[in-house]
């Protein structure tokens, strides 16, 4: 693929991937003398002394009938962060190329940049929160490998205008990373419908917001099949082990159960926004379509700290660029969220 073979970086074409015992023979029946796997069982109970799928497959089958997208468009990640991660070892040359990213935002894309020594590219979000399109096509160029677009955005909660989104993805040369984290909270919106418009889309989800399945460390990355190629070929060869793989496919069977979750969620967040506005504390409850709320108070640190002290703990987003004495608020179980309200209220005049 043209596109692929422009962005890859160069070492890369000719990397010859590490080929596992069950890359080499992938049937299921037989004496299997190939893995130096301990024939007689398992401390951890009978069959989990053989190594897992690397490629997933069943997971791979039921995530695709659940999100309706084929499984070669599909990568099954340690969380949403590895795909990232992994995007950045792929395609950005360390000190050549960059990314291009839009704070306030997710802080990853940045950190595994920075790891890999790969420059970060900043345009700030417009006063709503919007992203400001005409200026990141003043910066991109053919070294902006990826740009990163968060969507509903973490720590702001709103979603970024469609047109803007498919703006960059047409005026760019590189790869748009859409990351869906909290998509679904906002389910009309995802991009994971738009592969075959877009070659170079790649739309990150993950299990551990909405799904409730934090602790497993599963995300997805949607892509052009040459694309899902690479990220296999440069990932740890069984990156999902073997209990997580097969507690997931349980967990798949009652995932119907999240869609009442986020009823519920949705619900209690529209409950409390408005207590939480006419307090006199609060300047600002910015709109959200996540399971959290981003709120501007008038000092945010007293307000942190008054939490902290009576064990309700939220997240410090007042250094973020133009979140300045902000505080980002999970959206909890009615009782947790009462909690909350009753703390705030204490500090509040009326
Ligand atoms: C939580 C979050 C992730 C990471 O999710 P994991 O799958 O748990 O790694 C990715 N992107 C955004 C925006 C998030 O908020």
């Amino acid at each position: 693929m043209e596109l692929v073979e422009r962005l890859i970086r160069g070492h890369l074409k000719h990397l010859e991937p590490y080929s596992s015992a069950r890359d080499e023979y992938t049937g299921t029946k037989g004496v299997f003398l190939d893995a130096n796997e301990n024939p007689h069982g398992s401390v951890a109970g009978d069959k989990w002394n053989r190594y897992p799928d690397p490629y997933q497959r069943s997971l791979k089958l039921a995530v695709s009938g659940i999100k309706g997208v084929p499984t070669e468009n599909l990568f099954i990640g340690n969380g949403s962060d590895e795909p990232i991660d992994l995007l950045i070892r792929a395609f950005c040359e360390p000190s050549e190329d960059h990314i291009l990213v839009f704070p306030p935002t997710y802080k990853m894309y940045e950190v595994s940049a920075s790891i890999q020594n790969v420059q970060v590219k900043k345009i700030q979000l417009t006063d709503d929160f919007q992203l400001d399109v005409r200026t990141a096509k003043g910066v991109t160029d053919e070294h902006t490998k990826l740009t990163f677009i968060c969507s509903p955005n973490n720590p702001t909660g709103n979603k970024m205008r469609m047109r803007d989104i498919t703006d960059i993805l047409e005026s760019s040369k590189g790869l748009v990373v859409v990351d869906e984290a909290y998509i679904d909270f906002a389910p009309d919106l995802s991009f994971s419908k738009r592969l075959e418009e877009y070659e170079n889309l790649v739309v990150l989800q993950t299990f551990s917001k909405a799904w409730g399945m934090a602790a497993f460390r599963l995300g997805v990355a949607y892509a052009h099949a040459e694309v899902i190629k690479v990220l296999n070929m440069i990932k740890a060869p069984y990156n999902i082990s073997g209990p997580i793989q097969q507690q997931a496919l349980t967990a798949f069977l009652n995932f119907q159960k999240k869609n009442d979750w986020v009823t519920m969620v949705a619900e209690e967040r529209e409950k409390i926004i408005p207590g939480i506005e006419g307090m006199s504390i609060v300047k600002k409850v910015f709109p959200s379509e996540a399971n959290f709320l981003l709120v501007q108070f008038h000092e945010s640190e007293p307000v942190f700290n008054h939490l902290i002290s009576n064990q309700v703990i939220v997240r410090d987003r007042s250094s973020e660029a133009k979140c300045e004495n902000c505080l980002r608020i999970t959206i909890g179980t009615r009782d947790e969220n009462e909690r909350l309200l009753f703390l705030l209220q204490s500090l509040s005049d009326h």
